[in-house]
Order: structure tokens, then C-alpha cells, then sequence
């Protein structure tokens, strides 16, 4: 088949597909992006495959290309982390292999650089700045939490008790809505708040790890962001909730190779991401039964994966021609959830 389709709203679940440019030490610059069209067309094609079968064409929503800023990627972004606000719950995550670019994404390879901010400190900060200036008559308060789950273990990343036991979590249906009440709840008051909790919780993220770069490629990073819009005149309360999340890098590990720790993390990554697969693939079905209880991941995320909610996820490409077969398992993972 030519045509895979990633496609549209089937629901509120929403695709974006983006390529990271090659880095500036890569220097074979062979590529298996053939093709990327401005309704969201994507061809990527085996070089090393000659024929009618070595290219396969993809549709999502939206594809941002090597050259797109991270402006660029927020503004179509904004609108539904804005809908946080009206009571939504709204679930972005990024999907990938390691080094496609999810972090990149996310949170930005240089805090410094406000130009090189993420959808982390975009989001953040914008939710801030918006909650700042009453809308009507209702007031709005900004709270923050962020967890990271490694192993099937929960662990609070504002916290600085390296010590800390796994975090239980809770039925969504609590009144409060929170999915791990025992994980501190910061309040955001202004962009330095947001500032200095994105660096704690980088900071500790990379606590623990015996090489940064690999622990933080094989846990997941939930940066939640809890929204509570008060109406002054009738005392109602509303709240919304927003889920970012940087997902532990998505490439198969050689199980002939993999021993001990490094196959017992594969293991657990394997299975949370499948399990997060599922439950999208069951959203997009509206299949009456949605199998939230597989994984800490779906579980932490669910009041932001359910039928009322919006879903956003990136699908991080590395354009090089040795990521083809990893391209292609992202790719597919992301046509069988859309
Ligand atoms: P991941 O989180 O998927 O492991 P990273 O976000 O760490 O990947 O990206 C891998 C490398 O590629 C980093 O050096 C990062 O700065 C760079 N990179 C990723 N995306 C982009 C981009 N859109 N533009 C420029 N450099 C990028």
C-alpha cells in the first residue's frame, strides 16, 4: 500500500509530525525525507532500496520541517493549550527515537535563549501571563507539578529527596483531579517561577543517573499544569489540566544484546509506550473500553486521555538514512493511534 494515512480529528487526537534538521557533526547527510507537502504530506524513502516499494507516503495534521523555529511550532500549538482555560484537559507529548529531537522540542536545547524555548516554558509561561488579567469575572490560579517514571516507579522532580519512594496514583475521579497528589504542587506567580521550576525539575531529573543523557532517554518526564479558574460572581469553579510530556526514546533495544538493568528498563519502556498506543488506538475507535491500567504513564495521564479531553502528539523524526527502520516504527506507531 502507497497510502498510509495519519490522519485527522478522529476525535480530539491531533498528529504533528517534526523533522529535526542534520547536526553539524553528522556527515553522511543522506536523508530519507523525500518529500514534506504543505497539507501535511510526508514521503520518506529507503535510498539503499531501489524500485516502485522503497517509499511510503504519510498525512498528519500539521509537518514542521528541519527549518521550522520553535515560534513556529508553538503558535499551532497555543490554541489548545489555551483551551486548558475553558476546563479542558489537554495531553502533548512527544514520540521518537532518542535524538529525533523530543526534548528539543519540548523544552528547548538552551533555557537561556528565550527564541529557544519549548512548548514547556511557552506553555507555562503563556498560561502565567494569561491568568495574570482576570477574564470576566473569573480568576484564574496556576499551579505546577512534574513527575518522571522510570521503571514503573513515580518520583516527584520538584522535590529534592533523592531518597523518595515511588509515588502512588489515583483514581482521576478524585474531586481534586490530581493523578499524583503526593507530588509537591508549586504555584507559578511569575516567569521567573517558571524559570527556576523547569531547572529544578531538569536539575533532579538528572539526579540519580549514572549518565545524564541515558537516563533522562529512557524515562518518561510529565510536566503537569493545573489551571483553576474561580468566578468571583457565582463562586464556580473550574479547572483544567495539561500534560506535557517528553516520552523515554522509542527504539527497539536488541534483546540478544540488552542484560540486566538495561533489558528490564527496555522492557517497562516497551510496554508503557505500547500501552499508551492502546489506549490512543482505543480513544480513536471510541471503544467503550479504554485500557488505562497497563501502565503508570496511561494512568498518570488519564483525566488528559479520555474522550473529553485533547490529545497532541509529536512525532519526532531524524532524517538520517541510518534511522530508517527506527522512522519507520515511529511512523507506524503513529498511523495505527491516529
Ligand atoms: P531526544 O530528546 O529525542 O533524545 P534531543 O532533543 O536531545 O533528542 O535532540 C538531539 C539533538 O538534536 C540535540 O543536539 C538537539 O539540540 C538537536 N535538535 C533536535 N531538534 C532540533 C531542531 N529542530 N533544530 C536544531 N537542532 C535540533
Amino acid at each position: 500500500k502507497l497510502y498510509n494515512e495519519v490522519q485527522d480529528l478522529k476525535g480530539n487526537i491531533r498528529v504533528y509530525c517534526r523533522i529535526r534538521p542534520f547536526l553539524p557533526q553528522q556527515s553522511a547527510k543522506q536523508t530519507t525525507i523525500q518529500y514534506i507537502g504543505d497539507n501535511g504530506e510526508l514521503v520518506v524513502t529507503n535510498p539503499s532500496k531501489h524500485g516502485k516499494d522503497n517509499h511510503r507516503l504519510f498525512k498528519f495534521n500539521k509537518i514542521f520541517g528541519p527549518t521550522a523555529t520553535q515560534e513556529e511550532v508553538f503558535q499551532d500549538t497555543q490554541p489548545l493549550i489555551r483551551s486548558v482555560l475553558d476546563g479542558y484537559n489537554v495531553c502533548i507529548f512527544a514520540y521518537g527515537q532518542t535524538g529525533s529531537g523530543k526534548s528539543y522540542t519540548m523544552t528547548g536545547p538552551n533555557v537561556t535563549s528565550v527564541a529557544d524555548w519549548g512548548v514547556n516554558y511557552r506553555a507555562l509561561n503563556d498560561l502565567f501571563n494569561i491568568s495574570q488579567h482576570r477574564r470576566g469575572s473569573i480568576l484564574y490560579e496556576v499551579g505546577v507539578q512534574m513527575v518522571e517514571i522510570y521503571n514503573e516507579q513515580v518520583r516527584d522532580l520538584l522535590c529534592n529527596d533523592s531518597s523518595q519512594k515511588s509515588l502512588g496514583i489515583w483514581n482521576t475521579a478524585q474531586p481534586n483531579g490530581l493523578a499524583v497528589p503526593d507530588a509537591r504542587m508549586h504555584p507559578v506567580n511569575s516567569t521567573a517561577d517558571v524559570l527556576e521550576l523547569m531547572n529544578i525539575g531538569l536539575m533532579n531529573r538528572a539526579v540519580g543517573a549514572t549518565a545524564l543523557n541515558e537516563r533522562s532517554s529512557r524515562s518518561h518526564s510529565i510536566l503537569t499544569v493545573h489551571v483553576r479558574g474561580t468566578d468571583l460572581e457565582t463562586n464556580a469553579v473550574l479547572r483544567g489540566c495539561l500534560h506535557l510530556v517528553d516520552l523515554a526514546g522509542s527504539e527497539r533495544v536488541d534483546r540478544s544484546e540488552a542484560t540486566g538493568d538495561r533489558l528490564r528498563e527496555a522492557q517497562h519502556i516497551n510496554k508503557s509506550l505500547s500501552a499508551l498506543g492502546d489506549v490512543i488506538f482505543a480513544l480513536a475507535q471510541k471503544s467503550s473500553h479504554v485500557p488505562y491500567r497497563n501502565s503508570k504513564l496511561t494512568q498518570v495521564l488519564q483525566s488528559s486521555l479520555c474522550g473529553q479531553a485533547k490529545t497532541l502528539m509529536f512525532v519526532q523524526l531524524n532524517p538520517d538514512l541510518e534511522s530508517y527502520l527506527e522512522t519507520i516504527s515511529t511512523l507506524k506507531f503513529a498511523e495505527r493511534v491516529s
